[in-house]
Parts: structure tokens; sequence; C-alpha cells
């Protein structure tokens, strides 16, 4: 097979992704697809209408995922493609959009030029990754992998709604999430955008991703000593502010010696009392660490609690560290990056082997059968805006990828 023969209809592919891209749209500009709303509902019918004009067999399954398969010649298990169709709010057109428009594109192809597979193909349509409803990351694709495991009436959005709740106003019930699970799935592939710039800086036009990144959240306290701020001399204040500033610093700092890709943000900070002419006696803030290599990321959060605690010894400070969120880098299969690579070569594009250092689906789906993803470009690295934007030029090469690696796993 030769990967240029298959024909990506980039007319369709770019029409289709401007019209989901107006489904969930506000004044701001920014799209509202949270799970189970009538904005994320009014785009799964959208997509199911053009999955069954490209003939595929749709189905929902129990936690509310859209399923479209084009059937092979053979039973068992089956190739599976796809992403999110839900968005943050205030999100873009094209972060998990892109990769179910791109499966669905290069399924659409595969099935005019080679006809029917020997494995079945099956497009997911993940109801929910991001959660920005009910805070619960993955619901969707954690569901498939049967790893979800979190209590559906204990999640509530931010107006109190349980997920339960939520689930049966759209229409699905809440007692039968666990029937989404599959256990029939021999290989995942996921396209992406990159949500960062590297491949744009680096002119090249995709990426395979090795790596998800693994990822730390903190809450650190800092306690000190509430005092006047005009008759303590700093030489005997125990300032909680002083003790956070310079704990941040040297955290960004470690993160800033390892070097790419190493991350570390300090997004949210709290003062008490929080008076200009006090001495602040407590301090919260958080730390968001990332590395995509297991020891790195080890160096990295180790290296952030040795600082928080010289930093709050020398100071005379207590510091308290209150794990938020712990996850493992996530591998991604090397036999799939080898095949992607391949794909990759054989049309002459310019690529990378890259970490992702965004969570994606495919990181709940990597532990149970071998997961794969492909990146393209994000247009200035942004993402979660609603000017997140990739030209159709530099989604098509992704596509091509992404279509001959379905070729290669279902057809032969
Ligand atoms: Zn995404």
């Amino acid at each position: 097979m030769d990967a240029r023969e298959i024909e990506i209809d980039s007319n369709l592919l770019q029409a289709r992704i401007e019209t989901l891209g107006k489904i969930g749209r506000r004044e701001d500009n920014g799209l509202y697809r949270l799970v189970y709303t009538p904005e994320w509902a009014e785009a799964v019918d959208l997509v199911e209408g053009w999955l069954q004009q490209e003939s595929l067999r749709t189905w929902r399954d129990a936690a509310g995922n859209l399923w479209g398969r084009l059937e092979g010649t053979e039973a068992g298990p089956v190739v599976a493609t796809g992403s999110h169709i839900d968005t943050v709010p205030r999100g873009g057109a094209y972060d998990g959009a892109l990769g179910v428009h791109a499966g669905l594109a290069a399924i659409r192809a595969l099935a005019k030029t080679f006809g029917q597979p020997r494995r079945s193909i099956d497009l997911l349509v993940v109801c929910d990754e991001e959660g920005s409803r009910f805070r619960s990351d993955f619901l969707g694709s954690a569901a498939v992998a049967g790893s979800f495991a979190e209590d559906l009436g204990l999640l509530r959005d931010a107006d109190g709604v349980s997920a339960a709740e939520a689930m049966r106003a759209a229409g699905l019930e809440p007692a039968r999430f666990g029937e989404a699970r599959r256990d029939d799935i021999a290989a995942w592939l996921e396209l992406h955008i990159e949500q960062g710039g590297t491949l744009e800086s680096e002119g090249l036009d995709a990426g395979v991703v090795h790596t998800i990144t693994g990822h730390r959240i903190v809450r650190v306290t800092v306690e000190g000593r509430q005092d006047h701020a005009g008759t303590t001399p700093m030489d005997v204040r125990r300032d909680a502010m002083a003790g956070a500033a310079e704990m941040i610093q040297q955290a960004i700092g470690v993160a800033e010696s390892l070097g790419r890709p190493a991350v570390c943000t300090a997004g949210w900070i709290e003062v008490r009392p929080g008076a200009a002419n006090v001495v602040p006696g407590v301090v919260r803030f958080t730390l968001d660490m990332r590395e995509a290599d297991p020891l790195r990321l080890a160096e990295l959060s180790g290296g952030v609690d040795l600082a928080l605690g010289n930093v709050a010894r020398r100071r005379e400070l207590q510091v308290a560290t209150e794990d938020l969120m712990f996850r493992r880098p996530v591998p991604l299969d090397a036999d799939l990056q080898a095949l992607l690579a391949r794909h990759a070569e054989a049309l002459g594009l310019r690529w990378r082997s890259m970490p992702s250092m965004a969570g994606h689906d495919s990181e709940v789906m990597a532990p149970r059968w071998p997961s794969g993803m492909v990146f393209v470009p994000s247009h200035d690295g942004r993402s979660h805006t609603p000017e997140e934007y990739t030209p159709i030029e530099q989604v098509l090469p992704g596509v091509r990828v992404l279509a001959a690696a379905l070729w290669e796993l279902a057809y032969p």
C-alpha cells in the first residue's frame, strides 16, 4: 500500500471542522460543550449524522460515548480511533474535536479506496475528557477502559447537579455506566493538536508521541507569624509571604535548571489575613509539576520538596504539602510509535518523536491496550481558547499518517 494513494477529502474535512466548531459557541466566541449539556448533545447528534452518512454503524454506550463502526470481514478485536467532543469552558474547535474529524476522514478515505477492512475499525467520540463539568478527568475513556473509579452520585457540577442526575437528563442510566467497558480493542490511535508550539517553531508536520507526561499538583501551606507591618523589624519577622515567594522562585528554578520539558507553575495563591499593613501569617499556593521522564519527574518533585523545607527552616516557618494529584508518566506503545514513524517517513513528512505535556484519552487507554498518538501543529501553540487553530494544510499530513496506520492495523 502506498499511503499517498489514500485521498483525504480536505474540503469536507474543513467544512466539518467549521460546522462542529459552531456548536456550543457563546457570545464570548468560546465553545461550551460540557458533558451531558444540551450543547454537548447537539454536537454528538451532529457527528452521529456524519457517521451514518459515511455508512458507519453507530451506537451510544452506557456512558454517553458515541461509536461508529466500519465493519470488518472478520469477527474479533477491533482497531479504534477518535478523541473527545467535549470542551473546556470558552474552548476552541480543535482540542479533541480534531481527533474525531481526523478519524472520520481517515475511515472514509480507507473505505473509499480499499473497501471493507479485515478487522473492524471503530471511531470513538469520547463524551468527556476535560472533566470541566464534574472535575472528573477522562470520564468517557475511563468508562471504555473500565477504570472509572468515582461515584457518579457524588460528583457535582457548579450548580450542584450530580453526574448521575445529568446522565439521566441526557437519557442515560447511571447504574449501567459499567457496561461501557470494552474488552475487544486491539489497538487505539488518537490524533490531537499539540497544544504547544514545538512543531510549529521547528517547522514540522507531525509529532509521534512517546510518553504522556507525569503530573504532580501540590497545595503548599506556609505558616509564619502575623505581625504589624510597620513596627516589626525585618530581622525578627516570620513572614509567610517572604517564605512563600522564595519557595515559589526556587521551585520554578528547579524546573528551569532541569530544562525542557520539565515545567513548574504556581497558578494559585492565597494570603492571610490579606491586608497591606499586616505581615502575612499564612500563605497557601499550588505547584503544578510535569515531566515526561519518570526519573526527571522524581528529580523535579524531590528538588521542589527540598527547596520548600530549606526555605521554611531558614525562615522559621512551618510548611505542609498536600498532594492534590499524582500521575506517573504513561509511555505509549513502542510498536505503534514505530508504525506511525514509518508512515510519516513514507509520506515524506518532517516529524519528530516527542512527549505530550498535556493529558489525553490515550493515557487512559494505554494501560489496557496498545495506544499511539499523532500530534499536528497548534498555531502559536495556543489551546484551551477560542483562538486555537490549525490550518487545514497542517491537519492533512497527520490525517494521512493516521489513515496509513489504520490501514496497516486493519486491512492486511
Ligand atoms: Zn484534548
